[in-house]
């Protein structure tokens, strides 16, 4: 089994039901290898127990930091539950990493409904 890098992402708003869906999903998400932007990934860490890198939180430039690391060939998929009621200081960083995960065919979730497709999908499992 390939692993796959994953990386986690959510608005304020939205942290407690991210935290559920990794909680729900740790069997599966532990199997990968997971990071994510500064207060998701260690809340995700606290209050589940899983393994999250850690890049800068998201307004101070963690968004931009996931871009990057998808331009370099480092990451596989994204959740990002972004929060579609709420104004973010941050919007072009936002607007940057869905860009730049659409050009790099990068699977991105950004509800929870996607997100389980995606950690169900039998190609999670599957080389590239
Ligand atoms: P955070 O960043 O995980 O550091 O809160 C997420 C965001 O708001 O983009």
């Amino acid at each position: 089994m390939k692993q796959k890098r994953i990386a986690l992402i959510a608005h304020d708003n939205m942290k407690p039901a991210i935290i559920e869906w990794c909680a729900e999903n740790k069997d599966t998400l532990s199997q990968h290898l997971l990071c994510g932007t500064g207060t998701t990934a260690k809340r995700i860490h606290d209050e589940t127990g899983l393994a999250v890198e850690r890049y800068k939180s998201g307004p101070l430039g963690g968004d931009q930091q996931i871009g990057a690391q998808i331009t370099d060939g480092k990451i596989d998929i994204v959740i990002f539950f972004s929060d579609p009621l709420t104004a973010q200081p941050h919007d072009p960083d936002v607007k940057a990493l869905l860009r730049i995960a659409q050009v790099y065919d990068i699977p991105i979730a950004n509800n929870r409904a996607t997100a389980q497709y995606i950690v169900h999908s039998t190609l999670l499992t599957e080389d590239k």
